[in-house]
């Protein structure tokens, strides 16, 4: 097996198409010529595979995905409009209609927002436990719970989570663990390596790595045996209907079938397809993965210590400090480093007085920008309970450790020296 660096720029794409392009190609076209009517109706039918409309895939968008799922350790993944549609997708897919999810409640507030109430609306429910907490999980797990859910590093506190005690819970109820690697990333940790089924992105963030464009995967580690138990995954293996009672499992088997359904029935009937200009942007972003990450990660880290010593700061919520609560975890699951995305509170009451000062000291940044993103080559910073995660309710975004003096900042790469000094002269402010 060749190294991450080397697979980062290589995998997935041959030099193969007439013109030779070193670099994958955007195909930038909506739909694909068949050879006779014979060939199409063979690809309509999934009898074979190949190129057909751009809602379903493109090979830009094929490139993405093996190279995403190379980078992974994964069997196979399926690129999307956005990290959002990614997670949705997969839940989707695997809870079906009547199913329950079990889900950490250090999430990202998007995620929230679909769990609770979009996935409702279609007849999905949910419980949100405290991801450190082993018997919450076991505890909230049904007969018809069919996932469990959880970050690798949860945006925006940065906890770490114990990916092998929960995939290891999961199994025990013949389910399957889906992992949201955003903040993660698959240079800094792998979770199929520690048990997770699924692993799902935001290429929005790191994968593509300048801000420029969406686009979200999900990959199928292929370790979870939909067979094991039929009368629980019929998505799976039942007769199919609209592909003339054809058998997912049977056809396709572990590690392939997930990509099929997700492609065939939700890409292809509620749209969320990547487009072949954003899957080459996220190709172009991944190319430099490591080398980013790695910078990022260290940049955090000295702006972490630096806050830590800081009069108007009260707490410094990055994994990468002895004293944190998840550093343990950090050292087994992040030998490489730890994500650049991390949080600080600000000192003070938690009243009203403490928005205003946290709008005081972010209005007055200048070289670290106020952006609803993180993972880009600027240094960013959010208000998570004015801004991703102003939809929880008090109690949700205490669950997920953020109070209202709560700054999250994501470490890009501008000298370190230049984010201090911003900071240093914003939190006068506070
Ligand atoms: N997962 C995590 C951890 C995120 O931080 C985000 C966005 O911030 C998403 C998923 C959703 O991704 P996107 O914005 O690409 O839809």
């Amino acid at each position: 097996m060749t190294a991450f660096a080397t697979q980062q720029v290589q995998a997935g794409y041959v030099t193969g198409v007439p013109q030779n392009s070193a670099v994958a190609p955007i195909y930038q076209t909506a739909a694909y010529e068949f050879a006779s009517l014979a060939d199409a109706a063979d690809l309509f039918a999934l009898r074979t595979p190949g190129n057909l409309y751009s809602r379903n895939a493109s090979p830009t968008q094929q490139v993405l995905e093996e190279r995403v799922a190379t980078l992974e350790g994964g069997a196979s993944a399926v690129a999307v409009a956005s990290g959002q549609a990614a997670v949705a997708v997969t839940l989707l897919a695997l809870a079906a209609r009547g199913g329950h999810i079990v889900a950490a409640s250090q999430l990202y507030g998007g995620t929230v927002d679909l769990l609770q109430d979009t996935l409702d609306d279609f007849g999905i429910t949910v419980s949100f436990v405290d991801q450190d907490d082993a018997d919450a999980w076991r505890t909230a797990i049904r007969p018809e719970t069919r996932v469990l859910f959880a970050e690798s590093v949860a945006n925006p506190v940065a906890q770490v989570l114990d990916i092998r005690l929960v995939a290891d819970i999961a199994h025990d109820a013949g389910i399957p663990l889906v992992v949201d690697n955003t903040v993660g990333t698959p240079y800094l940790i792998r979770p199929g390596e520690h048990g997770a089924d699924f692993v799902v992105h935001s290429a929005t963030k790191f994968l593509c790595g300048h801000g420029t464009s969406l686009g979200g995967l999900v990959v199928d580690q292929g370790t979870f045996d939909f067979g094991a138990e039929p009368e629980r995954w019929p998505q799976f293996t039942a007769p199919y209907k609209r592909f003339g009672d054809l058998v997912l499992w049977e056809r396709f088997g572990i590690g392939l079938a997930f990509a099929a359904l997700v492609k065939s029935k939700y890409v292809h009937d509620l749209g969320p397809s990547l487009s072949p200009f954003n899957a080459w942007q996220i190709l172009q972003g991944i190319e430099t993965l490591d080398l980013r990450v790695s910078r990022q990660s260290t940049t955090a880290l000295t702006i972490a210590r630096h806050l830590q010593k800081h009069p108007k700061v009260a707490a410094v919520h990055h994994p990468g400090l002895a004293d944190n609560r998840w550093h343990p975890l950090a050292e087994r699951y992040l030998p490489r480093g730890v994500p650049s995305v991390f949080s600080f509170d600000l000192a003070g009451l938690e009243n009203d007085a403490a928005q205003a000062r946290a709008g005081r000291v972010i209005d007055a940044l200048e070289t670290v920008r106020l952006v609803a993103n993180i993972g880009d080559a600027r240094s960013l910073v959010a208000h998570p309970a004015s801004m991703t995660h102003s939809h929880l309710d008090p109690r949700q975004r205490a669950a997920a450790g953020i109070s209202l003096n709560t700054i999250r900042l994501s470490a890009g790469l501008e000298d370190p020296a230049d984010i201090i000094a911003d900071l240093d002269r914003a939190l006068t402010y506070a």
